[in-house]
């Protein structure tokens, strides 16, 4: 049996580079379902593709992921397209596209089929929730709307028409509002996840939080 480790929370809580962290440290492979979820909002983007229209035309989309050197990259058909999916615009449309019951219900069977075949971390809104309802360990990320900002603004700031900090904020609040009053599979804390606050922490004490955590209740 595989071992499942579900680590949800909102935008800019750190998941993905403290769940590539634990992942190295502890030889499973890290799942980024956000990456999914962007995926088939680019795929709504570029094929200008209304609301009404997505039931029938997702069945094209033909998303997979596929592990690159332990590093997932995304694709539709044979179009490696994890270079695209990160701009603010994209973001948006994940987040707006994501409250979809069609696109959770197109996404759920290729989510579910890796963690049956591998050990995984797999971050995401709803993974403890919905996907994996019986990881072996569930964990809560989460920090403060500001400090979320703040940590994007630095990443940011040295890019060109980089956002300005308020912008960021207004982003987050935006998303987190609308993650967390979708009517399917909002995001929130499973009854059985462990919440882990880095506000006050580094990554590397978030990491290291994490694998003592999940060497605690697999009895590593
Ligand atoms: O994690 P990331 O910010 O890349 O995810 C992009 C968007 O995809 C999120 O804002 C969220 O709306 C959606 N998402 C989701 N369920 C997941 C992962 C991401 O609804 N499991």
């Amino acid at each position: 049996m595989s071992i499942n480790i579900a680590i949800d929370g909102p935008a800019g809580a750190g998941k993905s580079t403290i769940a590539k962290m634990v992942s190295a440290e502890l030889g499973y492979i890290y799942v980024d379902t956000g990456a999914l979820y962007r995926t088939i909002a680019l795929f709504i983007k570029e094929n200008n593709i209304s609301d009404e229209n997505i039931p029938t035309e997702i069945k094209k989309a033909d998303v997979s992921l596929k592990f690159v050197d332990g590093t997932q990259k995304v694709f539709l058909g044979d179009r490696d397209v994890s270079g695209f999916i990160r701009t603010p615009e994209i973001s948006m449309e994940a987040s707006r596209t994501s409250a979809m019951p069609v696109v959770r219900e197109y996404l759920f069977d290729t989510q579910q089929k890796i963690a049956r075949e591998n050990n995984v971390i797999m971050d995401g809104r709803d993974i403890g929730t919905v996907v994996l309802p019986n990881a072996d360990v569930k964990i809560f990320l989460t920090a403060t709307p500001e400090e979320r900002a703040n940590r994007r603004y630095k990443e940011l700031a040295e890019k060109p028409n980089c956002p300005c900090y308020e912008e960021i904020l207004s982003d987050i609040i935006e998303r987190d509002h609308n993650d967390m009053n979708r009517s399917v599979a909002p995001l929130k804390q499973a009854d059985d996840a462990v919440l882990v606050d880095t506000t006050y922490l580094t990554l590397q004490q978030s990491a290291n939080e994490i694998i003592r955590i999940i060497n605690e209740k697999t009895g590593r």
